[in-house]
């Protein structure tokens, strides 16, 4: 069974959770020792940031892991992982490059 409203199956769906109000999601990037880069999303407000770093993983075919409201992806998808949480249906708006 998937969404009406973004098309993906319900237990990927986050439209309910999208539209918070307050939310600001900070996508950058961070170098790490040994010059290994990550990419750290954060500001998720009342989400289920697990099932978000699921999704980015499978479409980044990356590694990475989330603890309360931050993910650490490895590797440097800080344009990519905007356009992905707008295809899953976060506001444009809401989210902050830096
Ligand atoms: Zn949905």
């Amino acid at each position: 069974m998937n969404c009406p409203r973004c098309g993906l199956p319900e237990e990927l769906c986050v439209c309910d959770e999208m539209t918070r109000e307050g939310q600001r999601i900070r996508v950058r990037s961070d170098k790490r020792r040994y010059g290994k880069v990550v990419t750290l999303v954060d500001g998720f407000k009342d989400v289920d940031v697990h099932k978000i770093a699921k999704e980015l993983k499978r479409r980044l075919a990356c590694g990475g892991t989330s603890k309360n409201d931050k993910i650490e992806l490895q590797g440097d998808h800080v344009r990519k992982v905007k356009d992905i949480l707008t295809s899953m249906g976060f506001s444009e708006d809401m989210i902050d490059v830096l």
